[in-house]
């Protein structure tokens, strides 16, 4: 058994998960696919996974593309600067 297995979202249609754009016009689905998110278990193992795939689409563990953009800036500030030689 996987993270999958148990996501809240295997019976939804796929397509709620990724909305066609940023617009507002698209709110109402992306509130109706976090409100699943929000009821699911392995939300923490489908956003590590949707991080380390480079999903860029949809929305994964709960956060949009751009919920994930921003949390990808911010990780990449908060990482110490390596030293070059
Ligand atoms: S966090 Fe959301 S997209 Fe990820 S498995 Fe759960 S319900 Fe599906």
């Amino acid at each position: 058994m996987t993270w999958h297995d148990a996501a809240a979202c295997l019976d939804e249609d796929p397509e709620l998960f990724f909305p066609g754009g940023d617009s507002p016009r698209y709110a109402p689905q992306v509130a109706a696919a976090l409100e699943v998110c929000a009821a699911c278990a392995v939300t923490v193992d489908c956003l590590r996974y949707a991080l380390d795939h480079g999903q860029n689409e949809g929305i994964w563990g709960g956060m949009t593309a751009v919920d994930r953009a921003v949390l990808r800036r911010r990780s990449a500030r908060a990482q110490p600067a390596t030293a070059s030689g």
